[in-house]
């Protein structure tokens, strides 16, 4: 029987992949044989991998900690931007004891760019776990590996099978994408019934390259490096693919149909006014106000320039500008704004467009740095040792643009921006 065919008619949309308790052996035997399709598709995919894999730091030893880190930072990441992230972290955290050990402001500051937050709360949280249950060591089944924070089918299949070359399959958005097009499934693949035909196909091909002599581990890698570096979302490479003589979505002419996406909403756009406020007499030299953002959420526990959404029928920058510094117990001053530039910045769920603009304070003010405040004044390198959100960068960046005499951008449109702000 053909791969799709099998797919469709043996594995109920409920399916979810064998995952027996027990050694690897056993996991092993309890995969259903292959057929001679799904062991060709296995074997041709193995031969392809062993010709064009790239040597990456974390296949050199397959460390378990080291493959836990790379997976969660290949999350939503490329290979190419996560590298120097790897490298710096495996150098300044180089075991899971030395990640428990930190604060978790130095983590959060060893993560700093590579976006989505929670994934280095969740590292920081999984290492105070492995040391206090696991003796600091990766655990290589699947459940005690998922009940770890910010571990998830996938990571777990990840390190399972990488690391521990356990016959259990992992599917990631690259995996996603080449089984959706090799089998041209007509359905959305983030959903239950699309997400179940693809983790039966990728068990399938798990036990193909088992009973091809391959391993686990080559199996899985192989997958994710065939949609990083032919099977891409644009333009797929098919006269490079193994599998181009099977894929079915080659066969129907667009491979790039699949996988099926419903239609995408536009995302709501936010508008607010972020204040790169300098007070150039604070005891410890000039000073600018930062806000630690809540510990869970967007950019948690990151430090920021502190913003403000605006309101349906809010028109002045001032008056929240005012606001930001009362916030922050400090008097409003009677000097005008500048403005700085324009940010725009795309969330999963809306566009943030904010106003950013520049405010310097007259004479000393009080610093509102006790612990656990979240509004505190930063000099220069307190700014560089602390960890930014991405927003904040983007706004030292217009900063920079204008101490070195770039035009002030008008863009801030919309906002009463020559109002002096009201003197406190
Ligand atoms: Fe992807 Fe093309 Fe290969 Fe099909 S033939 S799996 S579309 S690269």
């Amino acid at each position: 029987m053909a791969f799709a065919k099998r797919i469709a008619v043996r594995r109920s949309p409920r399916h979810k992949p064998s995952q027996p308790a027990g050694s690897s052996d056993a996991r092993a035997a309890a995969l259903e044989a292959p057929t001679g399709h799904e062991r060709r598709l296995a074997a041709a995919l193995l031969a392809w991998f062993a010709a064009a894999r790239r040597t990456l730091p974390w296949r050199e030893t397959y460390d378990p900690y080291a493959v836990w880190i790379a997976e969660i930072m290949l999350q939503q990441t490329q290979v190419d931007t996560a590298l120097p992230y790897y490298r710096r972290w495996m150098e300044r955290f180089p075991s899971v004891a030395a990640v428990a050990d930190a604060p978790l402001e130095s983590v959060l500051k060893a993560w700093e760019g590579l976006g989505y937050y929670s994934r280095a709360r969740n590292l920081h949280r999984a290492a105070h776990a492995l040391v206090e249950s696991h003796g600091g060591r990766i655990p290589g089944g699947l459940d005690a590996l998922r009940a770890l924070p910010g571990i998830g089918a996938y990571s777990a299949g990840a390190i399972a099978s990488i690391a521990f070359n356990q016959p259990v399959p992992l599917v990631d958005g690259n995996v996603s994408r080449i089984l959706s097009r090799l089998l041209a499934l007509d359905c959305d693949v983030r959903q239950p019934q699309g997400r179940a035909l693809v983790w039966s196909a990728a068990e399938r091909l798990v036990s193909g390259a088992l009973h091809s002599g391959g391993q686990p581990r080559d199996c899985n890698e192989a997958l994710m490096e065939l949609g990083a570096l032919v099977c891409r979302p644009r333009a797929p490479q098919c006269l490079l693919c193994p599998w181009q003589a099977d894929c079915r979505a080659r066969q129907l002419g667009d491979p790039e149909a699949f996988p099926r996406r419903p239609v995408r909403k536009a995302r709501p756009v936010r508008r607010g006014v972020m204040l790169l406020a300098q007070c150039p007499a604070q005891p410890s030299g000039p000073a600018w106000l930062v806000r630690r953002r809540p510990p869970r959420g967007v950019w948690g526990g990151l430090w920021e320039f502190p913003w403000v959404e605006r309101q349906a029928d809010e028109e002045s920058a001032a008056a929240l500008c005012a606001a930001l510094l009362a916030e922050a117990g400090e008097p409003a001053a009677g000097e005008p704004a500048t403005p700085l530039g324009h940010i725009s910045h795309g969330l999963t769920h809306f566009q943030l467009e904010l106003d950013c603009l520049l405010l310097v304070l007259p004479g000393a003010r009080s610093t509102s740095a006790e612990p656990g405040h979240p509004l505190r004044w930063a000099t220069s390198g307190d700014l560089a040792a602390l960890p930014l959100a991405r927003l904040s960068h983007k706004a030292l960046a217009l900063l920079s643009r204008h101490r070195n005499g770039a035009p002030a951008d008008a863009s801030a449109q919309g906002w009463n921006l020559g109002k002096r702000l009201p003197t406190g």
